[in-house]
């Protein structure tokens, strides 16, 4: 349950893309100005052209791309010979090159580098990109030579990669309305229409309010807080021509420090009331209404198929297969996590009252404490242990373990000789270390920077294939590490190292793929986050502990004190963490089984909360108002429960490697992790891999461990 924030729309593109076709020649000139719509060049099987992409491109490079997919999709459905695999199928997962190529630039433009004029060109091009896939998914000739082949499979079987495409293809096209009468498919893309735009202003909104409730402090304000912070408040203020003030930004890598170690507790107020009232302030940018309209047409969408509600629709392809047993997990662990919050409050009140500061804990208290009895209970202070994290250090350990788990080696690329959109941007290649053979790329993008989305993420530019002869794969991190003022080392946060290793984690789930066609690198939503969550654990190993964790100044290693305080105060806090997280995947899903009609989002909210017995003294870790992973796009809607499910996993998989003789590092474990959990991706089902890693499936009982939970039963 880190705070990945995949791709949630750009993603939902991204499939719609593979399912277009754009090999097609016609009028091959037209475009040859448009950068963007071209072949990539130069080194490593061609790269992006990042250098050289501009926004006021980029609209005419997505037309172009819907058009000539749409003109070649035509041409795979009216083909006149019988449907077939390779005729068919295969010629789908050919297709859509061009368009592939186009959205790596507009995920740039729209993750990394967003501007006010990008996002004009985005909401004008959501409703046709909408449209546009509606009209494959809808294309009834299309849809008929797909149901041929997989009819024709279901008789006779083909190989195992080849059923799964099939499959897989049949049940996405279904599940999109392919099998809906021409009434209902025209409501079923006017829906969808609607929806993108919703989903655009949803995420305008947000960004809206991230950006106008900055809180600017003066000098006489700035009591507990750390030097590096302040000054790095001070740079923010200057750029934003406050020059003298602090700037307290309304995202998370500035509101979580801040509430930490803030000592005005009104001040620790009002941060807190900016970031947890994004999108539902009342004003032009509440998400309210929006919420509740994305809702009806959810449930519409999903009734046209004769669904009954969202999650029952959107679950049937994962791993958990329905609601309730998505329901039934996180039931499962919710009272022992709001037990253990009454534990933490009770522990906080203490070191309050101790204090004599006659406060009772509010949720702007809840950090601030947290971190005193922390201090007091595990004697742990974060600012000490971040000496001890730097980002370089860092990155030369997730190297390390991606060669001890995947034999990987990571060679930094001489400047200028793969382009990047931005100067902060560093990109390695990827080698096997025993044999040289060329992996593929991998991209840095680290420091947070305006028009940049919050959290951090990983993606691919190309994915490995095999199927037309092998690609390579260009695989990116994003980060928003507060960049440090010149010839500063930049000193990051213990969690802020576990969500470095967790996005890592994702980089290696794309470079080890050896999927034979393009859909089977697609994630099984409540699996793929198990992968990256895995990796997250390698950051404790005392392997990566000694060799690169040292003091940012002198060089000394960790002292063996201090990671024995880490390790024991590891199930500190997790109180506060699993019940925000799990309130949020609790609504997340509720929001979805409910009855639509004349909902108020808020009141929703609140009683749906108070039927849990949500404690009073902390937040969802997403508000609905401004949950980007569930309303601003459909990724992670009625999926963000994904995280725990994965976590069941990842907790059970850490048990197998803590069991084997070399331990995190035991090579005959090591071997089946890749084999079976990285490498198929989505080639085989996700419980089956498991049981072959495994030998059975997960249990719940290590979570619970892990989190320092009572085992009942
Ligand atoms: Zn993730």
């Amino acid at each position: 349950m880190k705070k990945p924030q995949p791709l949630q729309y750009i993603k939902a593109i991204s499939i719609c893309a593979l399912i277009t076709f754009t090999n097609c020649k016609q009028d091959p000139t037209k475009m040859s100005e448009n950068i963007l719509t071209q072949e990539w060049n130069g080194p490593y099987q061609g790269v992006p052209a990042f250098d050289k992409m501009k926004v006021t491109d980029i609209k005419e490079a997505i037309e172009f791309g819907m058009t000539e997919s749409l003109a070649d999709i035509d041409k795979i459905a009216n083909n006149t010979e019988a449907p077939n695999f390779t005729n068919t199928i295969a010629a789908i997962e050919a297709s859509g090159k061009t368009l592939d190529r186009v959205f790596n630039y507009y995920g740039i433009l729209s993750s990394n580098m967003s501007s006010p004029a990008f996002r004009s060109i985005q909401s004008e091009l959501a409703p046709k990109l909408s449209e546009y896939s509606s009209k494959i998914t809808q294309n009834e000739k299309l849809f008929q030579r797909i149901k041929a082949v997989y009819d024709a499979s279901q008789e006779t079987p083909l190989e195992l990669q080849e059923q799964r495409v099939v499959d897989l293809t049949y049940k996405k096209y279904e599940m999109n309305g392919a099998n809906l009468d021409p009434a209902k498919k025209e409501r079923y893309a006017a829906i969808n229409k609607e929806l993108s735009s919703l989903y655009n202003t949803f995420s305008d909104n947000v960004l809206h309010d991230e950006e106008n409730y900055v809180t600017y402090l003066n000098a006489d304000q700035l009591d507990g807080l750390s030097e590096g912070f302040i000054k790095s408040a001070a740079k923010i203020a200057t750029d934003k021509g406050q020059d003298g003030t602090y700037a307290i930004t309304n995202t998370r890598s500035s509101m979580d420090p801040f509430l930490t170690y803030a000592t005005n507790r009104a001040l620790r107020k009002q941060v807190w009331e900016n970031y947890y009232s994004r999108g539902d302030n009342g004003d032009d940018f509440d998400n309210n209404a929006i919420i509740a309209q994305i809702l009806k047409l959810r449930k519409e969408r999903v009734a046209l198929m004769g669904y009954n509600n969202y999650a029952e629709w959107r679950l049937q392809d994962r791993m958990a297969k329905t609601p309730e047993n998505a329901m039934d997990l996180m039931m499962a662990v919710w009272p022992a996590a709001i037990g253990r919050v009454a534990e933490e409050v009770a522990d906080m009140q203490t070191v309050a009252n101790d204090n004599g500061d006659n406060i009772t804990i509010e949720p702007w208290d809840y950090r601030f404490y947290a971190e005193k009895v922390r201090k007091k209970k595990y004697d742990l202070d974060s600012d000490e242990v971040k000496q001890y994290l730097q980002l370089d250090k860092l990155t030369e350990a997730l190297f390390f373990t991606a060669e001890k788990l995947f034999n990987y080696k990571f060679t930094p690329v001489k400047e200028g000789t793969v382009p990047v959109f931005q100067e902060d941007v560093h990109v390695w290649e990827v080698t096997d270390k025993d044999s040289g053979k060329h992996i593929g790329l991998w991209y840095l993008d680290p420091f947070a920077r305006e028009g940049k989305r919050s959290g951090a993420w990983a993606t691919t530019y190309r994915s490995y294939t095999n199927f037309e002869g092998e690609t390579n794969v260009l695989a990116s991190n994003n980060s928003n590490f507060v960049k440090p003022a010149p010839g500063e080392a930049v000193l990051v946060s213990w969690d802020d190292a576990t969500t470095f290793f967790h996005e890592f984690g994702h980089a290696l789930h794309f470079f080890s793929s050896n999927v034979k066609y393009p859909t089977l690198n697609g994630g099984v939503r409540d699996y793929t986050e198990f992968q990256s969550q895995l990796l997250e654990r390698w950051l404790s190993t005392d392997q990566v502990i000694n060799k690169f964790l040292v003091h940012y100044k002198t060089g000394a290693p960790i002292p063996a004190s201090l990671v024995t305080k880490i390790k024991k105060a590891a199930t500190f806090n997790q109180g506060f963490g699993t019940t925000e997280y799990l309130a949020s995947a609790l609504i997340d899903m509720k929001l979805h089984l409910a009855d639509p009609t004349n909902i108020d989002i808020d009141a929703f909210e609140r009683e749906t909360l108070a039927e849990l017995k949500m404690p009073k003294e902390l937040p969802m870790r997403h508000r609905t108002q401004h949950f980007g992973h569930v309303f601003s796009g459909e990724g992670y809607a009625t999926a963000y429960y994904g995280y725990m499910w994965a976590d069941v996993l990842t907790s059970d998989a850490s048990e197998a490697f803590a069991e084997a003789p070399d331990g995190f590092y035991d090579k005959e474990t090591a071997d089946k992790l890749v084999k079976y959990l990285f490498a198929p991706r989505n080639a085989m089902d996700p419980a089956e891999a498991y049981r072959l890693f495994r030998g059975r499936d997960a249990k719940i009982e290590a979570l619970m461990k892990d989190r320092g939970f009572p085992i009942t039963e």
